[in-house]
């Protein structure tokens, strides 16, 4: 069985929603549908929680109602008969009416993640109505019964196997299986959700729960591409990744793709295929075990990075040194993506800066602290064994006229990470467009 997401904007429209129909029973073969909210519709939902957070009712309400009107709009260019349609209205004036008893009661984060949750449930009630009303034999599993996070807010896969195995065997038979993408319940059994974004990642613990034979993401780009379109000329698509590959790519900014989702496929060996709704005979890109040999695929680049470099004549010959450096960082719980050392220093960069003051403050206890902000991590990603020759100084050369801070290289056998100024990010990945690509 295949795994079909399809994210906000694919869902976005009557329209959308009905040419994702389409796509879904095309191979006529059973499909399992996973649906992200209808786009614009979460952060309308986290807007609601923002004015009950700040006990405002009222503009709670009216954005409510905003949002109800808008998709009782949709329920009218949806479905072609008045049962379908009432049968819809129903659902919605029960689902905004519950949203609107959240303006009654108290407010805390339990209550913002059911909030948060009704967009992907509202989506898939419409799509597997629309389904019904063209007669496909479709069936609605509620991810609440089994998607599920363990304590430390990780996805319990174990469980979630066992549950959607017994879901699949309750309901044979059917030609569509439609569920919800971010949405779960944790290991207390509260509904929560995969943060933003998390779509995909449903897709791909189902995919590998299900150990299906495809995860096909659909987005409205033509899958993942070398560079960043939005800030290069010529880019174009990579066809194939290696998993590892993506999952450097998506981390380091390419928006496709959730960061973490690629793991459970890869785990599981199922691959991931990401394709493109606006233009869904195009081949995309294949996301599998697969290696290229002696090819650089792709580059991505990652803002808002700052950089801390300590030095010390201390560490020269002193062992235990760097386990105090990320100790510090470990009690902050701030990550760290790139590192480089030396014989008397250390740098490394952070994204999350919320305590850089002190983390700042106990580094200044073991050397000089030295911090620089709005830098930008460009990684390159290919194959980059290190017994193959010319690839690290083919993307060294590409950067010969702009400042490198930090070059980290052999961290894995996929990547080279530049650390660069967020000014010369533009500049810099441009070079790399024009030496490694489009030479
Ligand atoms: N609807 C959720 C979000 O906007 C999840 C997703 O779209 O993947 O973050
Ligand atoms: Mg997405």
């Amino acid at each position: 069985m295949k795994v079909m997401k399809f994210g906000g904007t694919s869902v976005g429209s009557a329209q959308r929603m009905k040419d994702v129909c389409r796509l879904i029973t095309k191979d006529g073969l059973p499909n399992m549908v996973v649906l992200s909210a209808m786009s614009g519709t979460t952060n309308t939902l986290v807007e609601i929680s923002d004015y009950l957070y700040k006990k405002n009712p009222e503009g709670a309400n009216n954005v409510i109602k905003q949002l109800e009107r808008k998709y009782q709009q949709h329920v009218e260019e949806l479905y072609a008969t008045e049962e379908y349609k009432q049968k819809t209205l129903d659902f919605l004036k029960e689902e905004f009416d519950y949203l609107r008893s959240f303006t009654k009661i108290l407010f805390t984060s339990f209550e913002e993640k059911i909030i948060l949750a009704q967009g992907e449930i509202i989506s898939t009630n419409m799509v597997t109505n629309y389904l019904k009303e063209c007669g496909v034999k479709v069936i609605l599993l509620s991810a609440l019964d089994f998607m599920r996070t363990d304590k430390n807010a990780e996805p319990d896969l174990n469980y979630i196997k066992e549950k959607i195995g017994e879901q699949l065997k309750a309901h044979p038979d059917y030609d569509i299986y439609i569920t919800q993408g971010f949405i779960c319940r944790n290991a207390y059994g509260e509904v929560d959700n995969l943060l933003r974004g998390g779509s995909d990642y449903t897709a791909c613990l189902i995919g590998a729960a299900l150990m299906s034979e495809e995860i096909q993401i659909w987005t409205d780009i033509d899958g993942m591409h070398n560079n960043d379109p939005r800030v290069v000329n010529h880019t174009e698509p990579v066809r194939q990744l290696h998993f590892e590959e993506a999952a450097e790519l998506a981390y380091f900014g390419a928006k496709i793709l959730h960061p973490t989702c690629i793991q459970p496929a890869k785990f599981a060996g199922v691959p991931v295929r990401l394709l493109n709704t606006m233009d869904p005979s195009a081949p995309g890109t294949i996301i599998n075990n697969e290696i290229q040999h002696g090819k650089i695929k792709a580059v991505a680049a990652k803002d808002h990075i700052t950089s801390i470099q300590i030095q010390s004549s201390r560490m020269l010959l002193a062992y235990g040194f760097l386990r105090k450096v990320f100790e510090i960082f470990e009690s902050y719980k701030t990550s760290i993506d790139m590192v480089s050392t030396s014989e008397v220093g250390v740098s490394v960069t952070i994204d999350n800066t919320s305590y850089l003051k002190d983390i700042i403050a106990d580094l200044m206890k073991y050397g000089t602290v030295t911090v620089h902000e709005d830098m930008c991590i460009i990684c390159v990603v290919g194959d980059l064994n290190w017994e193959n020759v010319g690839f690290e100084s083919l993307a060294a050369q590409a950067l010969k006229e702009i400042p490198v801070q930090m070059i980290s290289y052999g961290g894995s056998s996929h990547n080279i990470s530049f650390l660069v100024k967020e000014a010369d990010k533009k500049r810099a990945l441009q070079a790399f467009s024009d030496t490694l690509f489009n030479a």
